[in-house]
């Protein structure tokens, strides 16, 4: 099966992306250095991560 990838599907890939990286960033928060989801210490990596999605996706 062919799938045909138009501007809206791309758009919406984008915004859940952006969406993902948001509840990310909520949720791995800095606690005394240290993130609250992982326990390691803040950035953690899925923060970084999400840090750099909206970043890209800004325009
Ligand atoms: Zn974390």
């Amino acid at each position: 099966m062919v799938e045909t990838i138009t501007d809206a599907d791309i758009g919406s890939g984008v915004e859940v992306l952006h969406r993902l990286a948001t509840v990310v960033l909520n949720e791995h928060a800095n606690d005394h250095g240290l993130c609250v989801v992982c326990g390691c210490a803040f950035p953690c990596e899925r923060a970084v991560l999400a840090e750099h999605n909206p970043a890209l996706t800004r325009s």
